[in-house]
């Protein structure tokens, strides 16, 4: 199942590299005269023609020429060529926001009559997106059980033209075991005239912590607002291909809608590039200790993060994955009412109340899990726990300073 990485155009012997080195030393080639390590930030709507003859030859789908400036700018075709290669990609196509690639995947992959399918704990804007939006222009979905790759086989239709799955989870973090949903995918696409189109949101993982391509995806989406922008600062998205159909696919519907990103945008996320492993790694490291004491508080009934013991689909994790993002989410006891569990998010000072994750700053957020799902699953016993559940992202402040905080916090559960 593992396919070759694709050759990558390369005049550093970046390809030789391991990651951290590769995503500093890259084959982006400054202006003549000019050597330095930031790639140029160039700005235009206009591009100049030097004549008609010009105007008509100039190709900006195989990234030969610039023809305007929402087609792409020396800056973008950069930045592109970096998120595809920390993919493990061929291909690269950015969207101002994480949710518009989502988008942009959705309008390209599907039309009327059609059928998309989702994993039931995807995140929660993907699936507003194709309840209140796809389904008014004649696209239907079907949930599924991300944890049951049984669940999945019986859930493909005839209709059936794109798959979305997300490793880990969204919130909840629960592993699934990926090469068997491949699998599932690979035994239906026998003999079907338009194969279904596997989509991996890999926002959690980076391109850090697995190759999507190495399970046999065919598109691998990103919401670089988190980890390759870092800085709490930028929205965008990536959509990322090894098939140049596909990805012509993409292309044309991209170009259709207008999503261009800013170059300034683009910049920040190349920065934060530079630093992406370091952090990535960082952050890690400090998720799994906070983790694991957390576990062991009072009031706590489990935590959930995929390198914990008993996690669901710890051992999923520990065979696919290489490392882990700066997320955990804590269950609480029964008898701990919502008001204690909000108290506790109150309380917090270093972890701040706020969406997204990635960035410097630590992040809680409280969410109730009954109404994040279409189905209760036999894998999540609702006895054990009560349903407000809180996730916590984990920045990059000195792990004992925030541990203090988690444990000044857990006061509140005394009130
Ligand atoms: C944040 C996030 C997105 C959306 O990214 P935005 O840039 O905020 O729109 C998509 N998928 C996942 C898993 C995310 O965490």
């Amino acid at each position: 199942m593992v396919q070759p990485r694709p050759e990558e155009p390369d005049q550093s012997g970046a390809s030789a590299l391991q990651p951290a080195s590769a995503l500093i030393h890259h084959p982006y080639q400054p202006p003549p005269g000019f050597d330095v390590l930031p790639p140029g930030v160039f700005k235009a709507s206009t591009v100049f023609f030097p004549n008609v003859a010009a105007l008509r030859a100039r190709q900006w789908k195989d990234k030969s020429g610039y023809t305007y400036g929402l087609h792409g700018t020396p800056t973008t075709f950069t930045l592109e060529e970096r998120i595809a290669s920390l993919e493990g990609g061929a291909h690269c196509l950015l969207c101002p926001s994480g949710l518009a690639a989502l988008a942009l995947v959705n309008l390209a992959c599907l039309q009327a009559g059609d059928e998309v399918l989702l994993p039931d704990n995807a995140y929660g804007p993907s699936k507003e997106l194709v309840r209140a939006e796809l389904q008014s222009w004649g696209i239907a979905h079907r949930i599924y059980d991300p944890m049951q790759p049984t669940d999945l086989e019986a859930q493909i239709g005839p209709a059936t033209r794109l798959v979305w799955l997300e490793v880990p989870g969204s919130v909840t973090l629960e592993y699934p075991d990926l090469p068997a949903l491949m699998r599932v995918l690979q035994a239906a696409n026998v003999g079907r005239s338009r194969p279904i189109v596997s989509a991996l949101d890999h926002t959690w993982g980076a391109g850090i912590a697995f190759c999507g391509f190495d399970f046999g995806v065919d598109v691998v989406l990103q919401a670089l607002t988190k980890y390759p922008s870092g800085g709490a600062d930028v929205l965008m998205g990536s959509v990322v291909t090894r098939d140049a159909a596909l990805h012509q696919r993409l292309l044309h519907t991209h170009m259709r809608l207008g999503l261009g990103v800013g170059a300034n945008d683009a910049e920040l996320v190349l920065r934060g590039l530079h630093t992406l492993h370091l952090r990535y790694h960082a952050q890690d490291a400090s998720t799994r200790a906070l983790a694991h004491w957390m576990q062991q508080q009072r009031g706590v009934a489990q935590v959930w993060h995929p390198a914990l013991p008993g996690s669901p689909g710890h051992a999923h994790w520990q065979r696919d994955a290489r490392a882990a993002a700066c997320l955990f989410t804590v269950l609480w006891q029964p008898h701990i009412r919502p008001e204690q569990i909000d108290a506790f998010c109150d309380r917090l000072r270093l972890f701040r109340i706020g969406y997204s994750w990635g960035g410097p700053i630590s992040l809680c957020m409280p969410y109730d899990m009954p109404a994040m799902r279409n189905s209760p699953w036999p894998q999540t016993p609702q006895a054990a726990y009560g349903p407000r559940l809180v996730r916590l992202a984990v920045g990059l402040e000195a792990q004992p300073d925030l541990q203090a905080d988690l444990a000044q916090a857990l006061a509140a559960l005394d009130d």
